[in-house]
């Protein structure tokens, strides 16, 4: 491979603690990309049709970017990968920092683990070597003290995935930290690396990454960041959660355009959004079951973004990203230094469980980064948790004593750390509210809000169908970062991509409940582009700049020296999307079964709230997408052809 992939991995089989390079033919980064793309054709030919996700046959694979290390923004996300334990599917998780670029700087485009160690250990490489070490003194620590520990041996340039208590004790919605304690933390993946015995993977690396044309990549770089730079005075927090109450109530909404997203990102994080998402419907409230009209501007006025800006001592960017949404906060004087809880985290232990206190919001997010475990899935599993208590299944004989109230702090303070501990009640709760609900049993399954075993995040798809239909249809379930309505619109794909349709400026909320075709080529032209965007380390909330605005089609030529159109690189896309389909049926998957659950798609409809009457036609939306890939419209599944042209690109 002559530009931008390394064109090798690193195999390690952690049973024999035998360690392998292998060469990559061209022909699959040209077909697949690089990152998760790449990551689809290994696992997908490499783990063996019902392995054990916590066995020794699961592959888990940690990967960087196509354009990740070239001179581009946004590119330094790096993906684990592997057959998800919490829901049987093919997993995945992203996460940002300095990490990213750290792997391709070893030589590698990714590093692959098999096999199950006889004891702890960590992977370290540096500049290609790569060796296993004891990780004895390092098992139990919280994630940010064993990479402090590593850093502390190996050197501050040292970069470091790792896993905390969560997922050494096989907590199935536990994930995998770096930058202490930034989290890749969806699909539980941190239990496959605790049943491994794989604390951490350390990466001190300076090679060099090679690039076709590294002054056409500046140029088009600068030329993204005058859009980063933009930022012209606007709103306060408060005014944006009145903006958001004055857009529930109208009949109609204009196309988003991420521009807009951006300046919000740009001062407050992800955070921006918190309350008026609570108000226009877009945070889900109480276990689903409630809405704006239960945590109202009152209560939510406690996560308003202004709340948690000053707070912030610092903010912070990922690597090769000029934007910077991530933040340091000190929650109280005196006190240590912490991440900036993102949106995701404060309305999964906010609004979802009526929790209207800020301390201890902060106190969960860094109890829960510390451990390694999923704040979205850790706050779904506590609202359920609450909706049991509301109804009599679970007493204060289920919960050692714990009043499990909507809203009561304390309890859910005490709640994350006996999860953290798998201790009494948090023993079954730390597994989600599939497994939970499967060992609790009294009907407690109604509670359970999720799709596919995954907790749903804090898009509420009877707002946004798209998000209802992406839930249900992704190879991931339950994943909100790979297509929505708003989404589409804030990509701005119609206007690189000729036949993609143009959204109205301003349409009736109406419009987005209708099951037509134009809502399922728009779907699927998100999945291609989110799959092509994981294959190449980019970040979402650069591509909500939209599509003229972020070079990505420009970047990936010049980075590789190729010469295609975004329709050659959209075609990338879908064939990793279908590769990992075709995982999930290789493993018995039922495609129809990761469909979210009946509540969160309005079914029934809410009586109250600004969803309000909302039900997503979630069947037929699901079905029109697959016949978009001309997958089997009634199961989701790929005809053997097709699986076998995602498996080779053919
Ligand atoms: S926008 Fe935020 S999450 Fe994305 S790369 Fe920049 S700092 Fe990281």
């Amino acid at each position: 491979m002559a530009f931008a992939a390394m064109g090798k991995i690193l195999n390690v089989d952690l049973s024999s603690g035998a360690i392998h390079e292998e060469a990559i033919p061209d022909a699959i980064y040209r077909t697949y990309l690089s990152g998760t793309g790449l990551a689809a054709r290994i696992l997908y030919d490499r783990i063996p049709a019902g392995a054990d996700p916590l066995g020794p046959d699961n592959i888990l694979g940690f990967t960087a970017g196509l354009l990740t290390g070239t001179p581009s923004y946004f590119t330094g996300r790096w993906s684990v990968v592997g057959k998800s334990p919490l829901t049987g599917t093919w997993g995945d998780a992203n996460c940002g920092g300095s990490l990213a670029p750290a792997i391709k700087r070893n030589g590698y485009d990714g590093i692959f683990f098999r096999g199950i160690s006889g004891n702890p250990v960590y992977l370290y490489v540096k500049n290609g070597r790569a060796e296993l070490r004891d990780a004895s003194h390092l098992w139990g620590k919280d994630a940010p003290d064993a990479e402090a520990m590593l850093t502390g041996e190996h050197g501050k340039g040292a970069r470091v995935a790792v896993i905390g208590p969560a997922g050494e004790r096989l907590s199935l919605i536990s994930g995998i930290s770096n930058d202490r304690g930034r989290m890749a933390a969806r699909s539980g993946l941190g239990a496959v690396m605790g049943a491994k015995r794989l604390k951490a993977v350390v990466l001190d690396g300076k090679l060099r990454i090679p690039v076709h044309d590294a002054e056409a990549m500046k140029r088009l770089s600068r030329s993204c960041n005058r859009w980063v730079q933009m930022q012209p005075p606007f709103l306060s927090g408060r005014a944006m959660a009145y903006l958001g109450a004055f857009m529930r109530v109208l009949p109609t909404q204009m196309a988003l355009d991420g521009m807009l997203y951006k300046i919000f990102l740009r001062k407050w994080g992800t955070t921006s959004m918190n309350q008026m998402s609570v108000e226009i419907g877009d945070a889900p409230v109480m276990n689903w079951k409630g809405s704006s009209a239960d945590w109202g501007m009152g209560k939510s006025a406690s996560v308003n973004p202004d709340n948690i800006k000053a707070l912030e001592k610092a903010k912070y960017h990922c690597y090769a990203c000029p934007l910077g949404c991530g933040g340091i906060c000190v929650p109280k004087p005196g006190a240590p230094e912490v991440h900036k809880p993102e949106y995701e985290s404060v309305l999964s232990l906010g609004g979802q469980c009526m929790n209207a206190d800020l301390d201890s919001i902060f106190h969960m997010n860094e109890l829960l980064n510390r451990a390694g475990m999923d704040t979205i899935s850790a706050g779904g599993t506590i609202s359920f948790a609450m909706e049991c208590w509301e109804q009599g299944v679970l007493t204060k004989a289920d919960t050692d004593g714990l009043e499990l109230t909507w809203g009561n702090a304390a309890a859910m303070v005490a709640l994350v750390e006996k999860m953290i501990r798998r201790e009494g009640i948090g023993d079954v709760l730390a597994d989600g509210v599939r497994r939970a609900a499967e060992r609790i049993g009294k009907g407690a399954g109604q509670y359970a809000v999720h799709a596919g075993g995954q907790e749903l995040p804090q898009h509420d798809g009877r707002n946004d169908p798209g998000f209802a239909v992406h839930y249900s249809v992704e190879p991931t379930p339950g994943r909100h970062t790979l297509g929505a309505q708003m989404y589409y619109e804030m990509f701005q794909l119609w206007k690189r991509v000729r036949h993609l349709p143009r959204p109205p400026l301003l349409y009736f909320k109406g419009r987005k409940y209708v099951a037509d075709e134009e809502k399922a080529v728009t779907a699927a032209a998100c999945s291609r582009y989110m799959a092509l965007a994981n294959a190449s380390g980019l970040c979402l909330f650069g591509l909500f700049l939209g599509a003229s605005r972020i070079p990505v089609f420009e970047w990936l030529n010049a980075a590789t020296g190729w010469n295609r159109t975004p329709n050659d690189y959209l075609a990338a896309g879908e064939r990793i999307h279908t590769l990992r389909q075709a995982f999930n049926v290789k493993h018995g998957i039922d495609p129809r079964a990761n469909r979210l659950c009946d509540r969160a798609a309005g079914i029934p409809a809410q009586t109250r709230g600004a969803n309000r009457g909302r039900t997503v036609a979630i069947a037929k939306m699901m079905s029109d997408y697959w016949r978009q890939f001309g997958w089997d419209p009634e199961t989701g599944v790929p005809p053997p052809m097709e699986r076998e042209a995602g498996k080779s690109g053919s």
